[in-house]
Order: structure tokens, then sequence, then C-alpha cells
């Protein structure tokens, strides 16, 4: 059956948490909108505005909604979700008042899944409750892409691990109350089995921030990087912060970016909307050659090509949540792949779009505009490059096909042509063909 109705009850939340969004979490993105600002928890005016909006949010019942009901969620499923955060992605701070920010959303569910006891009493709890935000550590300075490029080792001394190398990209660990980090426990096993994680408390001795790494919508000579580069000076932690088994880093790693690529990909979704709603209103309100810039057809170009990329894109996403939702574990996994390289492309192309279509005043900061268009590149990266998800989307299709069985291929028109001819050659005879 196809359906693309929302059931009403739902929809009453969702407007809810629409009006919310704009009349409750866009004023904290006006008064605080570096990066890094819904994660520092120290600041004591954004927490005093938070604290009660959460409150709110938690009345409702939308709090860390991506949880599964034995953690206190609502067990939504994934195309709920989607439409959830199509919402919160049309705000900055939306993720942190709701309770689902990266990277500590991944980072839940990993704990959830393969933590101890005592590790989720430890960490689990007060990342849930809002309290505390986390890293996730895994870059390398001289390798991202490919985890079998990694160093940063830990080895074994006692009973104790013995953490020794470089982590780069470590998001928000100026911020964070601990860190988990990817480390090579066992160079000379099999390529994925050579790495485990570590949960390492943020006041641990030997951890050194070399810098916060600015992004290009943060000011360098302000501090305002977020991007930790980090070396772990033979940082020691007992045996029982192994996060799994030793040599399931790998696994704890996938394990945290299914329905977190598919959330983030509808916050891109409402990001963009946001932009082409934008787009809409400056094109009925400036004029240029004595009409309005909507009668103008490279502009209704934009807009249309907008419309459709994004309905398209926004499709893909809430079929790939359906799919996780209704077919066995693993059957979405091109498609998240497909998500993850769209949503770039998407935002990028409308962006550039809404940037052209407000001119000069597009490329100011007195806009949205200017920190998302500049966001894309990041979209392009986090969470693997295009390429690689590209190289993936390509894999996943292709395994649904064969060779060609012969010298030509399936659809070689003379071969089926002849085919064809000795499956009616009576016929064909009889009336003289
Ligand atoms: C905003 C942001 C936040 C991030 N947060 C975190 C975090 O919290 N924790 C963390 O551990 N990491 C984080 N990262 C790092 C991210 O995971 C890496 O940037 C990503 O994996 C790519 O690694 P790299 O930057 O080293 O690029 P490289 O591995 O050097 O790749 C550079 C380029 O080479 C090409 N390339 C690479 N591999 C292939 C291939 N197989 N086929 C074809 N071309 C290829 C691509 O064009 C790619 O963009 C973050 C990155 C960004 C941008």
């Amino acid at each position: 059956m196809w359906d693309f109705c929302t059931e009403p009850e739902f929809q009453e939340k969702l407007d809810w948490m629409a009006a919310f969004v704009r009349d409750e979490c866009e004023p904290l993105d006006l008064l605080f909108p570096r990066p890094g600002d819904p994660y520092d928890v120290q600041n004591k005016a954004s927490r005093a505005i938070l604290a009660p909006l959460r409150e709110k949010v938690k009345e409702q019942g939308l709090w860390a909604c991506h949880l599964g009901p034995e953690l206190g969620g609502q067990g939504f499923g994934q195309l709920k979700l989607a439409l959830m955060n199509e919402i919160l992605g049309r705000s900055q701070w939306a993720p942190t008042v709701f309770g689902t920010a990266a990277p500590d959303t991944g980072n839940a569910e990993i704990l959830a899944l393969y933590g101890t006891e005592a590790q989720k009493a430890r960490y689990l709890q007060p990342l849930l409750e809002g309290n505390i935000v986390s890293t996730f550590s895994m870059t390398e300075p001289q390798g991202g892409s490919d985890p079998k490029e990694f160093v940063c080792k830990a080895t074994r001394d006692g009973d104790e691990w013995v953490i020794d190398g470089e982590k780069w990209f470590s998001s928000h660990a100026r911020y964070a109350s601990f860190f988990i980090v990817m480390v090579v426990t066992d160079p000379d096993a099999k390529p994925y089995e050579r790495m485990s994680m570590l949960i390492v408390p943020a006041e641990t001795p030997g951890i050194e921030i070399i810098r916060n790494v600015a992004t290009m919508n943060e000011r360098d000579d302000l501090d305002e990087g977020t991007e930790g580069y980090i070396r772990y000076n033979q940082v020691r932690v007992p045996l029982d912060a192994m996060l799994g088994a030793p040599g399931e880093g790998f696994k704890v790693a996938q394990a945290r970016l299914g329905g977190g690529r598919v959330h983030h990909a509808m916050r891109v979704v409402g990001k963009c909307q946001r932009a082409f709603d934008m787009m809409c209103e400056r094109a009925l309100s400036r004029r240029t050659q004595g009409k309005l810039l909507s009668e103008h057809q490279f502009v209704q170009g934009f807009i249309a090509d907008s419309a459709i990329q994004l309905q398209q894109f926004r499709l893909l996403v809430l079929q790939t949540a359906w799919i996780i939702d209704n077919q066995p574990h693993g059957a979405a996994r091109t498609h998240i792949a497909m998500c993850k390289v769209a949503l770039a492309a998407v935002l990028h192309d409308v962006l550039q779009r809404a940037v052209q279509l407000h001119g000069s005043l597009g490329t100011t900061q007195e806009t949205p505009l200017g920190p998302w268009w500049a966001y894309a590149p990041q979209l392009a990266l986090a969470d693997g490059p295009t390429e690689v998800h590209k190289a993936a989307v390509a894999k996943g299709m292709l395994r649904g096909y064969d060779p060609a069985p012969g010298l030509f291929p399936t659809e070689h028109i003379p071969t089926r042509r002849a085919a064809a001819r000795a499956r009616y050659a009576a016929l064909l005879e009889e009336h003289g063909l």
C-alpha cells in the first residue's frame, strides 16, 4: 500500500513542534549563534533559557525521541522521527532543546547497545538527561575516510589500557565530559578486527587538546573552533573502560550511524525548506527591469529546480526511513548511503540559488543563508566523504546484477530479434515474413 498521509494525532504533535521551534528555539539561534554554543554546558545564560524549554518538550513527551522505549523514548519509528527532524533542522538549537543533538545521540545509542550497567549509569544516564555532552574521537590527522589507516593505539599494561596517539576533528571535545576513542588494540589482527572503543573521562591525565580547529563558520582569532585536535599522551584507563569487546571497534562505530544519518538528512530538508521559503519571498518582493524577480525566467528556473530537487530528496529520505521501519535489519543500507550523498548536494544547490537570489545581502551575515551555505562542504565530509558513500551505493546496486551471459549485452537487439523470430517462426513463415 502507498500512503503519504500523516496520522492526525501525530500531525498535531508536528504542528506543536513547528510552532515551538519557530517561537522558542529560533530566538536561541539569534542570541547564541556560534556552532559550538548549543554544546557549551558552562554558558549560564543560554542554559537558563534552555532549561524551561526542555521541560516543555518533556511535558509533550517529545524529549530524546530517537531512543527506544526501554530508554525513555517513545519508540516512534524512523518515519515519524524523520518528520520530526525535518522541523528540528530549521533551527541550530532545536536538536539540543529536544535532546537529539549529534554526536550525543549516536554515542548514547552505542552506550545503550554495548555499554555495561556501570558504563550506562556513569555516562549514558547524564547524557540522556542532557546534563553533559560527549565526543566521538575516531578520525586521525593522517587519515579519516579509511579507518584502516588509523594508528592511535592502546596497549595493555596490567589492569589498564594506555592510549597513545592523535585524533583530529573530535567535535565538541572542548565541552565534552567524556570521549569515546577508537584505538588500535591488536595491530596484527585482520584489518577490521584491529580496533576497539574506549570510554575516556575528560579529566583523565594526558589528554591534550592541541587546538580547537575552527571551521568556515567559526573565527579562529576569537577561539570559536569546536573541532578538537587531540593528543592522547599515555592516557590510562581501566580495562573496564572498553565499550564492547576487544577488536569490536568497527562494529561499534557502524552501530551509531544508521538512523542518525536519516535524521540528519531530514534536518537538511528542513534547513533547505527554510532557504526555499526565503527564496520565494525574495522573488515576490524585489523588482528589476520593471518587473518582480519572480517574473524572470532564470528566477523561475531557480525556484522550480530547487522545489523539484528538494521534493525528490525528501521522498528518498522518507522512503529510507520507511524501509528501516518495515524491512529486515540492513535492508536500507544502500538507501542510507544515497541519502548521505544527496544531502550535501541538495543543500549546496538550494543554498547557492538562495544566496544568489538575495544578491549582495545573501553574501552577508545578515541572513542565515551565509552560514548554511558554508555548511555544505562539511556535510560532504562528516560521517565519511561523498565519494566513499557513492562507491557504497554503486556496490549495493551492482549486487543485484549479473554479467552478460555472452559476448553481447542481454539487451542486444539482433540477438533478441533472432530469438523473437525463432519463437514465432511458424507464424512469420505463414504470413510470408
Ligand atoms: C563538520 C565535521 C565534523 C566531524 N566530526 C567528527 C567527529 O566528531 N569525530 C570524528 O572522528 N571525525 C569527525 N569528522 C571527520 C570526518 O569523519 C572525516 O572528515 C571524514 O571521514 C573524511 O576524512 P578526512 O577528512 O581525513 O578526508 P580524507 O580521508 O583525507 O579524504 C579526502 C578526500 O579524498 C577523497 N577520498 C577519500 N576516500 C576515497 C575513496 N575511497 N574513493 C574516492 N575518493 C576518496 C574524497 O574526495 C575525500 O573527501 C568530522 C568532519 C567534519 C567536516
